[in-house]
C-alpha cells in the first residue's frame, strides 16, 4: 500500500532557498516507511542509539560553532556602532529580507528594495546591488585604488590588507569601508522606512564626510579636507 504525505504549511514557500530546503525535505521523506508496530522515539545519532547530552555539545560544536573560523577585525578609527553593523552583517545577523523570512516573519517582497532585482540577502545589498557597486567605484577612485572586486560581504572586509601603503593608510581605508557599508544601510532604511529614493551623490558625500569627521577625531593624525578629499595618504595617522 503507497503513502502520501498531505502537507499543510502556514505560507508558500517565498524564497529560492525556501523552494530548495522544501524540495529536500519532502525527498528525506519519501517514500514514507511505516511498520506495524507501536510508534517509538529512536537516538540516531550515535550508533548505541543511546541518548547522551554529550553527543549533542560535539555534534553542535561541529556543525554550528567551528566551521567559520572569522574573526571580525575592529578599527576604533569608527565608531562602535559602525564596525558593530559589519560585525552583524558579517555573522548573517542583519534584518535584510532573506533573513527575515527565514525567521518566519512575513515580508510584502524579498526583492532589494533599493533596485528591485535579486533577492535582499547581505551579499546583494553590499555587493551585487547596482547601488552598492556605484558606491565601490566612485570609492575606488576617490581613493585612487583599482576597482573594487569582491564575492563576498567578508571580502569586502579584507579589501584594505592587500592595498599598497602604510599600516594608517590601510587602516584608513578599512574605515572608509566601514563606513561606506553603514552608509549604504542608512540609505537602504530611508528607502524603506522613509521612502526616500537613494541617491548615489548624497551616500558618496555622507561617506566621504562622515569618514573624515569620525576618522579625523579617532585617529591622532594631522588630517585635513583637502588631504582627505584626495585621499593623500601623507597626512593619515
Ligand atoms: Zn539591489
Amino acid at each position: 500500500m503507497g503513502y502520501t504525505w498531505a502537507w499543510l504549511w502556514k505560507r508558500t514557500p517565498a524564497s529560492m532557498e525556501e523552494c530548495n530546503q522544501l524540495h529536500q525535505l519532502t525527498t528525506m521523506f519519501f517514500p514514507p516507511r511505516l511498520s506495524d508496530g507501536p510508534d517509538k522515539w529512536e537516538w540516531t545519532l550515535n550508533g548505541s542509539k543511546v541518548f547522551l547530552v554529550s553527543d549533542i555539545k560535539s555534534h553542535l560544536a561541529n556543525h554550528r560553532f567551528s566551521h567559520s573560523g572569522y574573526v571580525f577585525k575592529w578599527n576604533n578609527w569608527v565608531p562602535r556602532k559602525v564596525s558593530i553593523l559589519s560585525w552583524r552583517a558579517a555573522l548573517d545577523r542583519i534584518p535584510v529580507r532573506i533573513a527575515l523570512t527565514r525567521r518566519n516573519i512575513t515580508v510584502a517582497s524579498i526583492l532589494c528594495p533599493i533596485c528591485g532585482f535579486g533577492e535582499e540577502s547581505v551579499d546583494h545589498i553590499f555587493i551585487d546591488c547596482g547601488f552598492a557597486q556605484s558606491i565601490w567605484a566612485a570609492i575606488s577612485q576617490w581613493c585612487n585604488i583599482p576597482p573594487i572586486f569582491v564575492f563576498s560581504f567578508k571580502d569586502l572586509l579584507d579589501i584594505h590588507v592587500y592595498m599598497r601603503g602604510s599600516v594608517s593608510l590601510k587602516k584608513a581605508f578599512y574605515g572608509v569601508v566601514l563606513v561606506a557599508i553603514w552608509c549604504i544601510w542608512r540609505a537602504r532604511n530611508d528607502v524603506v522606512f522613509n521612502g526616500v529614493e537613494c541617491s548615489l551623490q548624497r551616500c558618496v558625500g555622507e561617506i566621504k564626510t562622515k569618514s573624515f569627521l569620525w576618522i579625523k577625531n579617532h585617529s591622532k593624525g594631522r588630517l585635513s579636507w583637502n588631504s582627505w578629499a584626495s585621499f593623500n595618504p601623507d597626512n593619515i595617522g
